[in-house]
């Protein structure tokens, strides 16, 4: 027994001695990195809990992110019916006011309105600060929303200066036109000022002058076909829905019933089925004295 130990022993010696230095090192090198490495399969598990992981979170984090940008547009609004509040204040009552008309081809804000110019084709911030809230909200990253990918026209790598738009009845001054019965121009015409909106988040598609245009009647242009239809469109971009500041102080977020009207074309124009028509109807009733009217039997919400 132990002499067959004994030639053991030296078999095994004998065997290690033919292992030339260089290998056995070699040997060495691929044992270490066997135990300290990934196989293929290990390193395809890492790689597949990771992407599940991602698929997982990145859904998430997107949302997340989309919140905060509504958050800070929501912010934004409740910042310029601030400055709008601070206006009437020292203005008699009076609304910051909407001025517009064509020039040259162009629809645009004129002087001693709440905004200059033109959204689409203003190149710099030169337009809102001549605006008249511009001395209380003189940041231009607060007349534009986070989610606002639009350029300005033929300029493709410069983005717009202007997301928001003021609602058109009020203290809109177009020179020569009638007052309407249900328009609002000061601050202390507003039957309801919890459910009068002031800003709103705009469809970057129908951005122009500084006026969200609107109507439900005929009142301007009798006979003309102008009874519910959409003139400017609100904006989609925070989960269908658009911000909006209203005369009491206050601004909330309201998601439309039919997103999809900014696929519509052409996107201005009649309602084009029942959910469209809610969603008109309700930022209708929200822009005038409309409810007052109505009860004098003028105005039809059909
Ligand atoms: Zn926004």
């Amino acid at each position: 027994m132990k002499r067959f130990q004994v030639l053991e022993e030296r078999e095994a010696a004998s065997r290690l001695a033919t292992v030339a230095p260089a290998d056995a090192q070699a040997m060495a090198d691929r044992s270490a990195k066997a135990a300290a490495g990934f196989t293929l399969i290990e390193l395809l598990v890492v790689i597949a809990i990771i992407a599940i992981l991602a698929s997982l979170l990145l859904p998430v984090l997107s949302k997340a992110k989309g919140k905060a940008q509504s958050i800070a547009c929501l912010n934004n609004v409740k910042q310029l019916q601030l400055a709008g509040q601070l206006y009437a204040d020292g203005n008699n009552g009076y609304l910051p006011p909407n001025i517009s008309t064509w020039v040259a081809g162009l629809f645009v804000s004129l002087p001693g309105a709440w905004v200059e110019g033109n959204a689409a084709v203003d190149a710099t911030d030169e337009k809102l600060k001549r605006g008249v809230l511009w001395p209380s909200v003189n940041d231009f990253q607060v007349y534009r929303c986070p989610t606002d990918r639009s350029t300005v026209r033929g300029k493709a790598n410069l983005s717009r200066f202007r997301s928001y738009v003021l609602n058109g009845m009020n203290n809109s001054i177009e020179p020569g036109r009638a007052r309407a019965p249900f328009e609002i121009f000061k601050d202390s015409d507003a039957r309801t000022p919890s459910g009068v909106f002031s800003f709103l988040c705009m469809n970057e598609r129908l951005m122009d002058q500084g006026g969200f245009a609107l109507t439900c009647t005929d009142y301007f242009f009798p006979g003309g076909g102008y009874r519910w239809r959409w003139w400017h469109t609100p904006g989609d971009r925070h989960s269908n829905g658009a911000n909006l500041s209203f005369l009491d102080g206050h601004a909330e977020y309201h998601r439309w019933k039919y997103a999809p009207r900014k696929n519509t074309t052409p996107i201005e124009g009649p309602c084009v089925n029942d959910a469209d028509r809610e969603d008109l109807r309700w930022v209708v009733l929200r822009s005038a004295n409309y409810a007052d009217w109505d009860t004098e039997g003028r105005l039809k919400i059909d």
